[in-house]
């Protein structure tokens, strides 16, 4: 039997309905929306898209949203002064500074200098921190997107053995943080891999829910899956023009017991997650 889909357009469409009541309630109680401001440095065209469709879910949701367009030649200094403006500024709760910025411009220093209230990516190391620490407020939206689809479709984390193939500080990492939490929807015993790990498909053989973010197509196959287990596929890659994830879908889904398409899995949830930790900043922020 094929796999059962695990619909992230779907859920994500269920979850932003539930995160548009709440947008509507802050507005109700403080007289105005949550807001969310993005940065956008340069003119890379993937950005563009990102950072428009960010804005247009925004609006979907009842959030304000706003653009600061930079060019390709802004410095370092000048980035960080909008960033440092934007932090004081009372009717942003959410700063986004698209990534991957030009490379004058060091990425570290411009998340360090998001203010880590208005930290809605979740990438700051005071954000990380609290989430190693056991005490998580933003957590990264992307791996926050993957617990939700999995919990949401009754995926019994608790106890579960994760193998995720991928250590990034966006995807990877955070995830494993996320899963292995002593809390509801969590409790596994997370294994992750990367470029160095020996026997990866031994390793994804043992596992009841696979993860792979690593920017491959296709390259899990379905001699690397356990039959029964549960499939996430991360990657987005581009072959032929075709946008494919990281995973052999026709060929893993006849095996897995569950998985997620490429388009229309992670990626919407991803999206989100990022409305919602806007709504949960804004909260915050006014001391809700
Ligand atoms: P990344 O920073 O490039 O990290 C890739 C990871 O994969 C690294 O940890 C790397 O190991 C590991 N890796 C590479 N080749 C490997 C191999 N042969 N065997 C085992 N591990 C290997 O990528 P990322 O930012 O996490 O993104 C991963 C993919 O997810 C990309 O396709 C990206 O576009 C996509 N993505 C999607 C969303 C979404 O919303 N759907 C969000 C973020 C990213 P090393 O650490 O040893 O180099």
């Amino acid at each position: 039997m094929p796999a059962a889909l695990l619909d992230g357009k779907a859920l994500a469409q269920t979850m932003r309905a539930e995160i548009s009541a709440r947008a509507g309630e802050f507005a109700r109680l403080h007289g105005r929306k949550p807001g969310l401001a993005a940065v956008l440095v340069g003119d890379n065209p993937a950005s563009e898209v990102y950072v428009r469709n960010k804005r247009k879910a925004c609006r979907d949701v009842g959030l304000e949203s706003w653009l600061h367009r930079l060019p390709q030649t802004t410095i370092q200094s000048e980035l960080l002064d909008l960033v440092v403006r934007l932090n004081t500024d009372p009717a942003v709760h959410g700063i986004l500074v698209q990534l991957p910025l030009p490379k004058q411009i060091s990425e570290d220093a411009v998340v360090r200098a998001v203010s880590p209230a208005k930290d809605v990516d979740g990438f700051g190391p005071e954000n990380l921190g609290l989430l190693a620490a056991g005490h998580a407020r933003y957590l990264p939206c992307t791996p926050l997107g993957i617990q939700q689809l999995l919990v949401r479709n009754g995926v019994n984390l608790d106890g579960a053995h994760v193998v995720i193939v991928g250590r990034s500080n966006i995807v990877g990492k955070p995830l494993a943080l996320i899963l292995m939490q002593k809390a509801p929807g969590a409790n596994a015993t997370v294994t992750v891999c990367h470029s160095r790990s020996r026997n990866l498909g031994e390793l994804t053989r043992q596992a009841d829910v696979v993860v792979v973010a690593m920017g491959t197509a296709h390259f899990l196959k379905e001699d690397m899956v356990r039959p029964g287990a549960v499939v996430v596929d991360v990657g987005i890659n581009k072959v032929d023009g075709k946008v494919v994830g990281d995973v052999d879908f026709d060929a893993v889904q006849r095996v897995a017991s569950a998985i997620t398409p490429v388009p229309g899995g992670v990626g919407p949830m991803t999206i989100t997650m990022l409305l919602h930790n806007t709504v949960e900043a804004a909260r915050h922020q006014a001391g809700a």
